[in-house]
Parts: structure tokens; C-alpha cells; sequence
């Protein structure tokens, strides 16, 4: 009797046992599941981090300066629109949203408009918007401005002013950059269009494409610059003639006002009666 109750009782703790490793095989599996689908996430969410870097910001906002200063104001003056497919067109540049959202307080402080937080330098704010707002990005293909930069001279802008070590000229680099310039210019001024494409066209050729060479010392921008860069010295130039002029006239008024009161003056002098009394007297 005592012999079957242990019997018994052995296998209620076999199966008790059995029970406890099944709930825990269970519960292992999907911990390791949910571990799994969390390491995807993030894996997916490195994969477009990955995509987003290899971008760069900084050359991107130089290419955009460069369309924006160079190209743009020329486009705008012939009254065309370039189109979607163009890879220039400030709608095909992937931080356009987050560089909008880019505030300047003053040069050592910087605001992001998105969460109000303020930086020291539009270097951290960058990485602000890469570490916190990259799910704002559009990660879509030929949306990287950066691409184009070889096309448009971004490191000969970003090295302006910079004493720049002489390079050897790669012909193979030229040869490329300058292929990437030509087919800019026929996706975004189709010369089949005609009349302000052909235009602009032949315009982009001679802006962006001819300083493309090794031989010479090539011309970056012949056409100059569509954007009046000294504003403010111009308007301080205005207003200076406009002091000048002001001075002038009030300077002629005060000069024939007093020659004037002079004359009034002088003829008042011939009518008094002893300097009359003195002529009648001489004759
Ligand atoms: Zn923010």
C-alpha cells in the first residue's frame, strides 16, 4: 500500500517537474522570440541610419547652396520649373525638411524648431537630428544632393578662401564629373523641349560643365552668381549718396538764401536817404 503512494507520488513530481520545464521552455522561447524580433527592429532601424550616413549632410547643404546661389536665380529669371526628375530640384534633397527646421539664434546657438532643444553649434544640432529625428527622413533613391556634388564643384566652394595643398589632376575623375554635369544638364533642360530648356541647357554647360578639365586653369561659375551677395554693403552705399545729395541741396539753399538777404540787404543800403543825399551831391 505504502510501496503504490510512493509510486504515486513520484510520478505526480515527474509530472510536476515536466509541467515547470514546459512553462519555462515556453516562456524561454518566446523571450528569445521577442529578443529576436527587437534585434530586427533595431537592425532595421541601423539598416536606415546606415542609409541616412551614407549621405552627408554637410556636402548636401553645400550642393544646395551652390544650386540655390549659381543656378536657381537664372532658372527663376527664365520663368522654368524643373521637374521632379531633376535631381537638382530642391524637392530631391532628402534633409530639406530638417534643415528648414534649423534655427540660428545667433552663431553660437542653434535651435532645433522640432523639440525646441538648443545647441552650441549647427554641428551638434546636426547630429541632434540625425540621433532624434532620422525617422523624418525620406531615405527614397537619387534623394541624396550629396551625389551631385562631384557634377557641381561642392569642394571647391567648401575650400574657398582655405590654403589648399596643389593636386595632381585625376583626368578620370574629370572625365566623370563632367559626364555627371552633361547628363544633368539633359535631365533637367531636356534640349528636345526647345527654346528656354535649350537655354538653360547650353547656360548649365558653360556654368557648371566646361571648368571640368585638366588643362588650363579652369573658371568655376563664368555666368557669376545669380545672388546679390553684398546686400547690405549696397544699401549702405544707397544711403550714403542719398546723406550726400541731402547735404548738397541744403548747402545750395543756405548758399542763395544768404545771397539773397545780401542783395535785400545791400539795395535797402542804396535807398537811405544821407547815401542819397552824398550821389545828389557828387553831380
Ligand atoms: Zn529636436
Amino acid at each position: 500500500m505504502a510501496a503504490s503512494r510512493n509510486h504515486r507520488n513520484r510520478r505526480s513530481i515527474k509530472l510536476l517537474l515536466f509541467f515547470t520545464f514546459a512553462v519555462q521552455a515556453t516562456f524561454c522561447s518566446s523571450a528569445v522570440l521577442e529578443r529576436q524580433q527587437a534585434y530586427d527592429g533595431r537592425k532595421m532601424e541601423s539598416d536606415s541610419l546606415e542609409g541616412k550616413v551614407h549621405c552627408s549632410r554637410s556636402r548636401s547643404r553645400t550642393a544646395s547652396k551652390i544650386i540655390e546661389e549659381y543656378l536657381v536665380p537664372f532658372v527663376k529669371q527664365k520663368g522654368y520649373n524643373m521637374s521632379s526628375a531633376c535631381r537638382l530640384n530642391h524637392e530631391n534633397d532628402m534633409f530639406k525638411e530638417q534643415e528648414l527646421k534649423k534655427d540660428m539664434i545667433r552663431p553660437s546657438q542653434w535651435r532645433c524648431d522640432y523639440c525646441k532643444k538648443t545647441f552650441r553649434s549647427e554641428e551638434y544640432l546636426d547630429n541632434h537630428m540625425d540621433n532624434r529625428h532620422s525617422d523624418l527622413l525620406d531615405l527614397s533613391a537619387n534623394r541624396c544632393l550629396a551625389d551631385v556634388c562631384g557634377a557641381i564643384h561642392c569642394d571647391h566652394v567648401a575650400n574657398e578662401g582655405k590654403a589648399a595643398a596643389k593636386k595632381r589632376c585625376s583626368r578620370a575623375a574629370v572625365i566623370k564629373n563632367k559626364h555627371l554635369c552633361e547628363s544633368l544638364a539633359n535631365s533637367c533642360f531636356p534640349p528636345e523641349e526647345g527654346g528656354v530648356a535649350l537655354q538653360l541647357n547650353e547656360f548649365f554647360l558653360r556654368q557648371f560643365c566646361d571648368s571640368h578639365t585638366c588643362d588650363g586653369k579652369p573658371k568655376h561659375f563664368p555666368r557669376g552668381s545669380g545672388v546679390r551677395k553684398n546686400k547690405s554693403l549696397y544699401m549702405a552705399l544707397c544711403l550714403f549718396t542719398i546723406t550726400l545729395l541731402l547735404i548738397f541741396y541744403l548747402a545750395v539753399y543756405l548758399y542763395k538764401r544768404d545771397m539773397n538777404i545780401n542783395a535785400t540787404s545791400l539795395k535797402r543800403l542804396k535807398q537811405h536817404p544821407i547815401l542819397k543825399a552824398q550821389k545828389s551831391k557828387k553831380y
